[in-house]
Formats: C-alpha cells, structure tokens, sequence
C-alpha cells in the first residue's frame, strides 16, 4: 500500500468492471453490451461533429441533448440531467442527494458500484436482503432512511418490480430520496419516469449504454423534479462544468430521433433472451425470470465457477460474482443469434462432457 494514500483509498474497495478483452474473436456476454450496432443515424451524427467545431467546448448545459431527453419522455427540459454514463450520474447523485446521517438502504443483491460509491463518499449504508425468490419487497424497507436505491429491473438478477409497489415505496418515503437505477429498463421493465410530476422524492436514472448501444459513448441521465436536478448541477459543476463532449451530444441526440432502430433492436433482444431462456432451461438450468438483457442462471448440478471458466476456455465469456447466495449463477448477456448459438453449442460440449 502507498504510504501517500488517504485514508479513504486505503479502505476502499474498488469496482472490478467485467473484463473487456482487446482481441475480439471471443463471444462477449459478460457486460451486458447491446449485440447490435448503434442507430446509423447517430453514426453519421458524431462523424458530422468531427471538424473545427472540437476546437470550441462543449454546450455546458447540454441544452439540445436534455431537450432530446425531455421530448421522449414527456418531461420538461428542467428535469433533466446528463452525465458522463449512468455510473456518473449516480455518483453525483450519491454525493449530492443520499448522503445524509440515516443509512442509505439498498438491497443484496444489487449492482455492486452502490457500496464502492458508499466507501467513496462516506456514506452509511445498510443492505436489505432479497427475498428468496431474489425479489423486491418495499415492506422490507419500513422505517426512515437517508436514501433508497433500488435498480429496477435489477442487476445481476434481472428480476423487476411492478410500478405499483415502486410508488408505494416511494410514496412511504417521503423524508429521503429514492432513487430508481432503470439501465434495463427497455427490455421490459416499466419505467417510474411518468411518476416523477407527483413525487419531488423520486429520481429515475437511465442509460443510452445498453438498450441504445452506446456504451462507449457514455451517456447516462436523471429525470426528476427541478430541486433534485440543482443538486446534481451543484455537485457536477464543482467536479466537472462540461460533462459531455460535442461528439456524444450529437450522437446522442441522434440515438433519440431514431425511434425505429431503437423499437427494432429491443425487440430483437427480448425475442433471443425468451429463445435462449428455453435452451438455457432445457440445458438443465434454472432460470430466473429476466425484464432485461440479460439472464442470471444457475446449473441443476454443475459448479458456475467451473462452468465459466469452461466456456471462457471456448472463448465464450460470461459473468460470475464471488458473492454469498450468488455465486453458484452466472450472469448470461444476451447476445444476437450467432452468439447465442455458439454460447449454447459451448455448454452442450462442455455438459456431454460432464455426463
Ligand atoms: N446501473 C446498472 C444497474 C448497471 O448494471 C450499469 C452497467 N454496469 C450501470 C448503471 C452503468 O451504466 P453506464 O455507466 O454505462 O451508463
């Protein structure tokens, strides 16, 4: 350990991200990547950026991209805040609205950034365990909180919480924020956004890197009440005044427009995660019920470790969390078609082998 490390670096522990390989000949459903390009449009968009304009900084507002947000989801301009990926916004959020003396409360399982941010910015936390069907129960978080993160559909489960209970919770909780992480949420989730306009306690945060393809673009927003996205301003201002750069404006932005590429490339997904659920069933898997790109999936007999570490031997990746309850799934990104034939051909081989 470095001796010049702050105290909070020397406790922290860090976020280990899925691997993200340079050679590309492997079928990758590790990280939960759309398998199809992003929308032409916003292609030719961010190549009609690449000029002299990169000269100038960016709109700091991000005016035209939170005008685009705004228009798709029925919400004012006012409510909207974009960042460098969802995983800033939530950052941002963390520090600027869940940092209170009450802990904030989130489940196990849930996407494991929440407690690396809380290590980060010093923020009490408390974990309310998953019911054993590795749902959401909103009577488990009675009583106050600091804060309450739920991603809805979550993540690694995949498993999501109908509307209804997402505003009983929200609406038992009127003295802290709850923030709805929603990544997923186009592959079948129901989005809290049309709740924003009665809740001022209610922040819905969403992505262009999954169902959008645009995970290397990194863009992410927040939709809520004007009050709650000041603080977010605040806090990116004193971080950082230009949170996006032209490119990802004019891409993103683009993404938007293109509705019809958007509807066809979900529905695509969610039609292979229904065919590779049955497959994954008929391999001998237990499946949980996914409203996202990706399956959690766990072998009537085999060791997941051993599993992953077979197919990544194929060259197939696919994700595994060294966690209590968890460790015995894998986490399935769904691929196209070519890569879920090639994921499913792989297993075959490796449990023949097994038998
Ligand atoms: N929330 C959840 C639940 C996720 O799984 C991810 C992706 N790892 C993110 C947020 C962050 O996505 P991004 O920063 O690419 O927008």
């Amino acid at each position: 350990m470095n001796p010049y490390w702050s105290p909070v670096v020397r406790a922290l522990t860090p976020y280990v991200p899925g691997e993200q390989p340079v050679i590309a000949d492997l079928v990758k459903l590790n990280t939960n990547e759309n398998p199809y390009p992003p929308s032409p449009l916003a292609i030719a968009a961010m190549q009609r950026e690449l000029g002299d304009g990169l000269r100038l900084y960016p709109d700091p507002q991000s005016t035209r991209l939170r005008h685009a947000i705004a228009a798709a989801n029925g919400v004012e301009p006012e409510c909207v805040f974009v960042g460098n990926g969802s995983d800033e916004v939530l950052a941002h959020a963390f520090l600027g609205l869940l940092k209170h003396e009450a802990p904030l409360c989130f489940p196990d399982v849930t996407y494991s950034f929440y407690p690396v941010y809380c290590g980060l910015y010093g923020i009490a936390h408390r974990t309310v365990p998953l019911r054993e069907d590795f749902s959401v129960c909103v009577d488990d978080y009675a009583g106050p909180c600091g804060g309450i993160v739920l991603a809805n559909p979550n993540a690694p489960t995949g498993r999501a919480l109908p509307l209804a209970e997402v505003e009983r919770l929200v609406a038992a909780h009127p003295e802290c924020v709850v923030l709805i992480d929603e990544a997923y949420v186009d592959f079948g989730g129901e989005s809290a956004v049309p709740l924003v306009a009665r809740h001022p306690n209610l922040l819905v945060v969403q992505t262009l890197s999954k169902s959008r393809s645009l995970a290397g673009l990194r863009v992410g927003f927040a939709i809520g009440q004007p009050g709650l996205i000041e603080a977010l301003v605040r806090v990116k201002d004193s971080f950082n005044s230009y949170p996006l750069d032209k490119v990802a404006i004019a891409g993103a932005v683009a993404a938007f427009e293109d509705v019809e590429h958007f509807e066809r490339t979900r529905s695509d997904v969610i039609a292979s995660r229904e065919a590779l659920a049955a497959e994954l069933a008929s391999l001998g898997f237990q499946v949980l019920p996914s409203a996202a790109n990706f399956l959690f999936v766990r072998h009537e007999t085999e060791d997941a470790a051993r599993l992953q570490a077979e197919l990544r031997a194929r060259r197939v990746l696919v994700r595994r969390f060294d966690k209590p309850r968890i460790e015995q799934f894998l986490r399935i990104t769904v691929g196209d078609a070519a890569q879920c034939a090639a994921l499913v051909a792989a297993l075959r081989a490796i449990l023949v082998r097994a038998a």
